[in-house]
């Protein structure tokens, strides 16, 4: 059955997120609208008050909701979690308070699946609790949309992992408890079959932050993300999460969860902002009467519900197809949940940079100034362009599935929609049954 209403009890919990979220977290947006500011663990806006409110989460049920229930989150599915990421999309704050925050989600799931019994101790546990940050270190300097060109390598010395190279946007890396890094374990393969995933605790000799880096507008120095490199750097042999070699397929698998998330908080995202648009062309004179009763004003209202629309059912029916294909662990599901969750990664940074464009257009010399936080929201679209891969290799991915199975026509040099083939096909169809019509000829 098809079906787009969300049950009555679920609901009631999306109720309460949305109003926590406006009443409760969007006052520390306002007050602490730093990008690294809320993976601070030591800072006091998280002691004194964003710790209580996660403990508000906790009591509703709804802490950790990406995470399965043995973990101690909800195990919700996707769907689910796409409707309460809307409403946390809203606010830069509102993923720490309830604990589904990036890139700790993923390697909380990469620990789950392939930590030791002291490693989910000493790491899992505090993260999954919200205690400590963690760090993924994928990208490096040279390049990051082709892990083929990955250099950062670790060589098995005795009963230690030696890690030396670079790793670029590290994001989060001042305030990680530990890394998980990404390395080249057998330089002969492709690097999908000659990477591994390392946990490299925070401290540990030979890694160091060459300097950190943040977003356009952020004073140089400052940021949330380490351009790192590791000289030597050791770590003991079990600090490797799964098989030597499987690096990369962990990292596809983490990587699928956190698009997806992106993306659905960019629908709170493009929601929050057209809920701006409407509010100031319904209040805004001009030439005697309200922004809205111009025709253009008009115009983009509507294209931009119709934009956010189509994005927002999008997300959800990929949401749909990984619930889909983690039930069913058919690897033909889970192709078509890839094609799903790569086409929404391409479709982001479009939506929210022609939403936010509107509504801060529609504010004028307001909107793009710095006492509204659209210009901020509308940076999120060129950098959900780049973060988790590029626009390009998404819709590369997107069309190599669809490609998949293509076969040419027999007929390669018109198709098999050719008109004056079909016609004569089907006067065959019919033959004997049409002589009274012109189609018989
Ligand atoms: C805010 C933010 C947070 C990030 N956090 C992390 C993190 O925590 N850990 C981590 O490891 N990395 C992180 N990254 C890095 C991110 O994954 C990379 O930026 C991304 O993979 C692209 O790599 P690159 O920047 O080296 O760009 P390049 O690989 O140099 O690509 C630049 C451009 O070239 C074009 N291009 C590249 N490949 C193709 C192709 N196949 N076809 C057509 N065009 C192509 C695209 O236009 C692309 O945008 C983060 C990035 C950002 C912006």
């Amino acid at each position: 059955m098809w079906d787009f209403s969300t049950d009555p009890e679920f609901q009631a919990k999306l109720d309460w997120a949305d109003r926590f979220v406006r009443e409760e977290i969007e006052p520390i947006d306002v007050l602490f609208p730093g990008n690294d500011e809320p993976y601070d663990r030591d800072s006091e806006v998280f002691r004194e008050v964003v710790r209580p409110l996660q403990a508000r989460v906790r009591e509703q049920g709804l802490w950790a909701a990406h995470i399965s229930p043995e973990l101690g989150g909800m195990g919700m599915g996707q769907v689910r979690l796409a409707l309460l990421n809307e409403i946390l999309g809203r606010s830069q704050w509102a993923p720490m308070v309830f604990g589904t925050q990036a890139p700790d989600s993923g390697n909380a799931e990469i620990l789950a699946h392939y930590g030791n019994e002291a490693q989910r101790r000493e790491f899992l546990e505090p993260l999954l609790d919200g205690r400590i940050v963690s760090t993924y270190a994928m990208t490096e300097p040279t390049g990051g949309a082709d892990p083929g060109s990955f250099t950062c390598r670790a060589v098995l010395d005795g009963d230690e992992w030696v890690i030396d190279g670079e790793k670029w946007f590290a994001s989060n890396y001042p305030y990680a408890a530990f890394v998980i890094a990404m390395v080249i374990t057998d330089p002969d393969v492709p690097v999908h079959r000659g990477s591994s995933m390392l946990l490299v605790p925070r401290g540990t000799p030979g890694m160091e932050m060459v300097r950190q880096t943040g977003l356009g507008g952020e004073p140089i120095g400052e940021g949330a993300h380490g351009y790192l490199r590791f000289t030597g750097c050791r770590v003991p042999r079990e600090n490797l999460l799964g098989e030597p070699g499987t690096g990369f397929a962990i990292a596809q698998k983490r990587l699928g969860g956190g698009r997806l998330h992106h993306a659905m908080r960019s629908v709170g995202q493009c929601r929050r902002a057209m809920d701006m648009m409407i509010e100031r062309i319904a209040g805004r004179e001009t030439r005697g009467g309200p922004l809205s009763g111009q025709q253009a004003v008009r115009q983009s209202l509507a294209d931009t519900w119709i934009r956010l629309e189509q994005f927002r059912l999008q997300v959800l029916h990929a949401a749909w197809q990984v619930d889909r294909s983690n039930a069913s662990g058919d690897p033909a599901d889970a192709r078509v949940a890839r094609l799903h969750v790569s086409a929404v990664k391409a479709a982001t940074p479009g939506t929210l940079v022609d939403v936010l464009y509107r509504a801060m257009h529609l504010h004028g010399s307001l909107g793009v100034s710095n006492e509204l936080p659209l210009a901020k929201m509308w940076q999120s679209g060129p950098v959900l362009g780049v973060a988790d891969g590029p626009t390009e290799a998404h819709k590369d991915v997107v069309a190599r599935l669809l490609l998949k199975d293509a076969e040419p026509a027999s007929d390669r040099l018109f198709g098999s929609s050719h008109l004056p083939a079909r016609i004569e096909a089907a006067r065959e169809k019919f033959a004997g049954r049409l002589t009274g019509t012109g189609a018989a000829r």
